[in-house]
């Protein structure tokens, strides 16, 4: 089919992750690939035949990829497993036998390429030998390949992904995007999803463009459509006119150079006008964003999301494997302060290990989740610690802890880290005694004792995220309610600022780690409500820095006092944007 003659169709979901990525699509649907069933006429069967053919080019070029791409990254023995997927392709009974079955039920080829493919997976399954059941295996995997190949449709594992490719995806869950090439996706869009999905953070401190909430995007593309994904306004944008695409080529230009702008502002203090510095810190999924984050000006690490190395493992991964990144980090980052937030699994990052694994639940945001997870798996946590402590020898690391929902969450898990040292002094190894102990807040129960807290812990840091779907009752990552998830909204405003007052009065810090520190807009009213600090995802925080930079903190201060006595949202918030446009109207 001619691709330019396809219309040029405009698809509006939320604007997850800033940029704009232009090229081929990739539709991935989880469930069984459902197969065409139709009848083939003797005319059509040459057409036919020859898009077989191309199919198994196809597939053949595809695996020559990975067996490139795993050889460069694990070795060339590694890489020898495709060799007999490269054979299955080449087995002439296999395609001769297809094609007999075409001109004796001139049903299309895929229909036809399915039975004879599972025909010999269930041959060899029975076989009484390991070797010969393997190429099973083999033979099931290269099946489906062609038959995505020919369908245009994909079931396969994301991390699969072999060239650069916009990926169109029902869903994607966050050890999905841990698995992703980075190198190889240049944009991603769901069908579901939400801003704060972990998943879409995800794709933000990897620089793709992200748009999620699409509905039924993965229904209107086709495999190898060209799609541009704008991660500014939130477009899918499905065969693009030429028009479209010499204005986005000009808006990719025009962002390009505001970016530079940006980061060249980034360099300097983000000190406002009237001579108030704040200390913007990055968020980090592991030690591979350390370059990005210093790249970007960041004064330290504000939030460390290790469960990320968790969900990147099979088993669970020894004290050492974690030492070793959490001291990566902490070197990178010298005398900067590096806070190690503990494993936050479960809710919409639940564990799959070999053996272990966590039970579905039916509220997992209100579930078996973090630090309840932790306290009740005191060895895998202390693990954990552990490995934190002893990486704090080697810089200015701190310890974090997840969903406190009261003080006596927060003793429990200082008892453990008490324990953990103590098992260190009796190996005899080296860390930093005087380790400062924080605690998120992120649930309206430990804000509301936001000052008992204070006293039990040295620092405070928000995580927006989850305090404002637990104070609105709004699921995170639930398109519908999208709406409703307001960080404007009075009550939100009123629990940030009592949480900054209690930790003024008790003399400790409060920064903020949700994804309100990363938003330009919002930024003002954080730090006129009294954030002490910022942290966020490494590719926000020129933007922030630049605002910081051009504004008074007196008149942050007077935007949030009308903020909290407001009784809508929509106004503090177009309030918010006003303020915003004002400070950065000369960037171009
Ligand atoms: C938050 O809830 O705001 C936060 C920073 O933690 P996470 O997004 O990882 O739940
Ligand atoms: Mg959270």
């Amino acid at each position: 089919m001619d691709e330019k003659r396809k219309p040029e169709i405009v698809i509006q979901g939320i604007a997850a992750s800033p940029g704009i990525a232009h090229g081929r699509a990739f539709v991935v649907v989880q469930d069984e690939l459902e197969l065409p069933l139709y009848h083939i006429d003797p005319a059509q069967r040459e057409g036919e035949v020859a898009r077989f053919e191309q199919a198994l080019l196809t597939t053949r070029q595809q695996i020559v990829k990975v067996q490139q791409e795993i050889a460069g990254k694990l070795g060339e023995d590694e890489a020898r497993i495709f060799d007999a997927h490269l054979l299955v392709l080449e087995d002439q009974a296999l395609i001769s036998e297809t094609l007999r079955d075409l001109d004796k039920t001139h049903r299309n080829i895929e229909a036809c390429f399915k039975e004879v493919g599972d025909r010999y997976v269930a041959a060899f399954d029975k076989i009484d030998d390991e070797y010969l059941r393997e190429r099973a295996s083999d033979i099931r995997d290269v099946v489906q390949r062609v038959l995505q190949n020919l369908t245009g449709r994909s079931v396969s594992n994301l991390s699969r992904l072999a060239e650069d490719r916009v990926l169109i995806t029902r869903d994607i869950t966050p050890s999905e995007s841990a698995a992703l090439d980075r190198s190889k996706v240049l944009g991603i869009v769901t069908d579901t999803g939400s801003r704060t999905s972990h998943a879409v953070i995800m794709a933000r401190s990897m620089k793709i463009a992200a748009v999620v909430g699409a509905r039924d995007a993965t229904g209107k593309v086709e495999h190898n459509d060209w799609v541009i994904v704008d991660g500014y306004d939130g477009l899918l944008i499905l065969n693009p006119s030429e028009q479209t695409l010499f204005r986005y080529g000009r808006l990719q230009l025009e962002r390009k150079n505001f970016e530079k702008k940006l980061l060249e502002s980034a360099r300097q203090p983000a000190q406002t006008l009237d001579k108030r510095k704040f200390s913007l810190l990055a968020n980090i999924d592991g030690p591979e964003d350390c370059a990005s984050a210093r790249e970007a000006g960041a004064e330290g690490v504000g939030l460390f999301r290790t469960e990320y190395l968790f969900l990147q493992t099979e088993a669970m991964p020894t004290e050492e494997m974690q030492y070793q990144a959490y001291r990566k980090v902490a070197e990178a980052f010298g005398a900067q302060p590096v806070v190690i937030r503990t494993m936050d699994l479960g809710g919409d990052k639940p564990l799959h290990w070999e053996g272990f694994s966590f039970e579905p639940e039916s509220n997992p945001f209100l579930g078996f989740r973090a630090i309840r997870f932790c306290l009740e798996h005191r060895e895998i946590f202390k693990d954990q610690l552990r490995a934190i402590l002893r990486a704090s020898a080697h810089g200015n690391v701190q310890i974090m802890f997840p969903m406190i929902s009261g003080v006596e969450e927060l003793e429990k898990a200082r008892e453990v880290v008490e324990e953990a040292k103590a098992e260190l002094r009796a190996r005899k190894v080296e860390f930093n005694a005087q380790i400062k102990v924080g605690s998120m807040i992120e649930i309206p129960s430990a804000a509301l004792v936001a000052d008992v807290l204070a006293e039990k812990c040295d620092f405070f840091s928000i995580g927006t995220n989850d305090l404002i779907q637990y104070l609105l009752a709004v699921d995170r990552v639930n398109p519908r309610t999208a709406h409703l998830y307001e960080p404007t909204h009075p009550a939100v405003m009123r629990t940030l600022k009592h949480i900054f007052d209690a930790a003024r009065e008790a003399g400790i810090k409060a920064s903020v780690c949700g994804e309100m520190a990363s938003d330009p807009v919002l930024v003002p009213l954080l730090l006129g409500l009294g954030a002490d600090e910022l942290s966020m995802a490494p590719a926000s925080l020129p933007a922030v820095s630049y605002l910081i930079q051009h504004m008074k903190l007196s008149d942050a201060t007077r935007l949030a006092k009308e903020a909290l006595k407001g009784r809508d949202p929509k106004a503090a918030f177009n309030a918010a944007i006003e303020f915003y446009k004002d400070r950065v109207r000369d960037m171009g």
